[in-house]
């Protein structure tokens, strides 16, 4: 059907974001060495505007996260929605910032090809062994859960079979939870999208939903603070030496067609805050 083939297209576009970071640090614009095991090849050459865009959206959306963490003292957990072959979990552990539970959900298919990928590389299965405490991981097709990570395979748009699938894996509504959407709602309708923001606003008391997409999209249904960024913000306001580090890479001729480019994105977080973690500041 129509619908079948609009959503092998949403699922693909998980390839793209992931043979853009490997490039980009194949470049040394950050460092992921995990991010190997899910882009096959370094693949070819991308513009640099994409390369610093890739930049300022990865190190954004980290810094955003890693302060949250750092603020519930990894006393948290984390939702990556949409998270298609996102690294981040691996980065937590190496980096002694890994949350009660990081959970990832994308869809049945995109979650079973990166299930294939952790259970062959070890490098990706090591972390998950290691921090669990019994024999066996709960494993299926659609699905794997260990102590600290769980990847689950459903569809955004079916609020109440995500809700049931996430308790089901031990989600805990009274802990402070990161949520986060990179590139994912602007695949969904207004209403699809709103009805998840409005599901983590009555779901959680202490939290924080970040999202990273195209300006001008973000709801504020049930959130008690809302602000966004546009993408040439937050690139000025990341740490000047290691911009100027990344800016070195490569040359740029025209700066302008980066802030055209940046300036159509943004990075937009809204928080509640009823244990007072700050994190709303
Ligand atoms: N967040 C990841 C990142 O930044 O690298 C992946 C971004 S990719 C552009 C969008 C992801 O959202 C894809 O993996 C896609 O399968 C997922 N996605 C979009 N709509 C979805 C839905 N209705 N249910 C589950 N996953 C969805």
């Amino acid at each position: 059907t129509d619908t079948d083939t609009a959503d092998e297209a949403v699922r693909a576009t998980c390839d793209d974001a992931t043979t853009c970071k490997r490039f980009a640090t194949s470049k040394s614009y950050w460092k992921d060495p995990y991010i190997q095991y899910f882009a096959r090849s370094v693949g070819e050459r991308k513009a640099p505007e994409i390369n610093r865009g890739y930049y300022a959206r990865v190190q954004g959306v980290n810094r955003l996260l890693d302060a949250f963490i750092r603020k519930a003292e990894c006393d948290c957990q984390v939702i990556n929605l949409g998270a298609g072959l996102d690294t981040t979990f691996w980065r937590l552990k190496d980096e002694n910032l890994m949350p009660r539970k990081f959970f990832e959900v994308d869809f049945p298919t995109v979650v079973s090809r990166k299930i294939h990928n952790i259970k062959t590389k070890p490098p990706l299965s090591k972390p998950l062994i290691e921090t669990h405490s019994t024999d066996a991981l709960l494993l299926d097709a659609h699905s794997l859960d260990s102590d600290r990570y769980c990847i689950i395979g459903a569809d955004l748009r079916d609020i109440s079979s995500l809700d049931e699938k996430l308790k089901k894996f031990q989600l805990n509504p009274e802990l402070p939870t990161l949520l986060l959407s990179e590139c994912v709602l602007v695949y969904m309708t207004p209403s699809q999208s709103s009805n998840i923001v409005h599901w983590a606003a009555e779901t959680f008391h202490t939290a924080m939903f970040i999202n990273y997409e195209q300006k001008e999209r973000f709801l504020k249904t049930g959130w008690e603070h809302a602000d966004a960024l546009d993408m040439m913000t937050v690139y000025s306001m990341l740490p000047q030496d290691d911009v100027a580090r990344i800016e070195s890479l490569e040359f740029l001729d025209e700066r302008e067609l980066l802030q055209q480019l940046l300036q159509h994105y943004s990075i937009c977080w809204a928080t509640k805050d009823r244990l007072n973690l700050g994190n709303d500041k």
